[in-house]
């Protein structure tokens, strides 16, 4: 009785099993989990600008810098529109005295807000042309930061038909922030 069970199930149904598993995993869970990797990466940015807002209810930039303690500091830089440093364990932002008018201040400042919170541990420059076309992912994640942190979640409703530069000009943003808005 005993031997009878034992043959089947060691070799035929386990090998039976073995084989459902093992196609099931491809088909369900292998496109489930590459969507689900690319939905992490996407989300992950939204999720913390959504949370950093509700925190301290504000999108301005300058106000959540202060109130994470980041250092920011105005100075002379260069081509550079600014900088983020990691400087002796304190985050630090510089922006450059030279940046044209306020809003262009303003996005540089939530790009650099972007690496000092999604990766603090990696200095950056934001070289205007270079930076806002970068293929670089740390780059783009931190032009992605800077696009949810100023733009209003509902804007393409608010703009139905709208180009992507008059979205911009209304906005005080530069296009490319736009494009990155979801
Ligand atoms: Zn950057």
């Amino acid at each position: 009785m005993t031997k009878w069970y034992k043959i089947p199930l060691t070799i035929n149904i386990l090998n039976a099993i073995i084989k459902v598993y093992l196609e099931r995993t491809r088909v369900t869970f292998g496109p489930r989990v590459f969507s689900q990797g690319v939905m992490t990466l996407k989300n992950r940015i939204e999720t913390i600008v959504h949370k950093l807002k509700t925190r301290y209810e504000t999108n301005n930039p300058f106000e959540i810098i202060d109130a994470l303690g980041i250092e920011l500091f105005r100075h002379p830089l260069g081509k550079r529109m600014g900088c983020y440093m990691l400087i002796q364990r304190s985050r630090c932002i510089f922006l450059n005295t030279g940046i044209e008018n306020e809003y262009m201040e303003r996005i540089v400042a939530a790009h650099e807000l972007g690496h000092a919170i999604l990766h603090p541990k990696i200095n950056c420059c934001f070289l205007r042309n270079y930076t806002l076309y970068s293929k670089d992912t740390h780059e783009i994640e931190a032009n992605k930061f800077a696009a949810e942190l100023l733009l209003p979640d509902d804007i393409f409703l608010e703009y139905q038909g709208y180009t992507i530069n008059q979205i911009a000009a209304y906005e005080n943003v530069i296009p490319e922030l736009i494009k990155l808005k979801s």
